[in-house]
């Protein structure tokens, strides 16, 4: 499997983006309140309810579940604001990117992960 890296990743801290080119042109481009978001670690999964170890306890989906769950959350409560500013990244590995939140919580997103969010190269419009 040939190495997934992209070629270059920016920070806009003013608009609260983070971007990713790939080598193959696509662009993944996601808000840093998203990317907090879906923050992949225990504690976060444990936040959204989510079961924190996916695969050891993976339920088939039930039919029984309601068909669209509304997302109930908020809008960030201004104490929140760090949460979603990045005070650093960098390499973990050459596998994924480390993201230390201005909170201090740290994330650690696979470029796999990311790569899967980007929006093909777009042809000239
Ligand atoms: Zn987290």
């Amino acid at each position: 499997m040939p190495e997934l890296l992209p070629r270059a990743v920016n920070v806009n801290r003013a608009e609260g983006i983070l971007s990713a080119v790939w080598p193959d042109g696509g662009v993944t481009t996601v808000a840093l309140m998203k990317l907090r978001q879906i923050c992949p670690c225990a504690t976060c999964a444990e936040a959204r309810g989510e079961n924190p170890h996916p695969g050891l306890l993976e339920a088939p989906p039930s039919e029984a579940a309601p068909p669209a769950k509304p997302r109930s959350r908020g809008l960030p409560l201004l104490g929140d604001v760090r949460k979603f500013q990045i005070s650093e990244l960098r390499h973990v590995g050459r596998y994924a990117l480390g993201v230390t939140w201005a909170d201090s919580h740290q994330s650690i997103y696979t470029w796999a992960s990311l790569f899967e969010m980007r929006a093909p190269a777009s042809s000239a419009s």
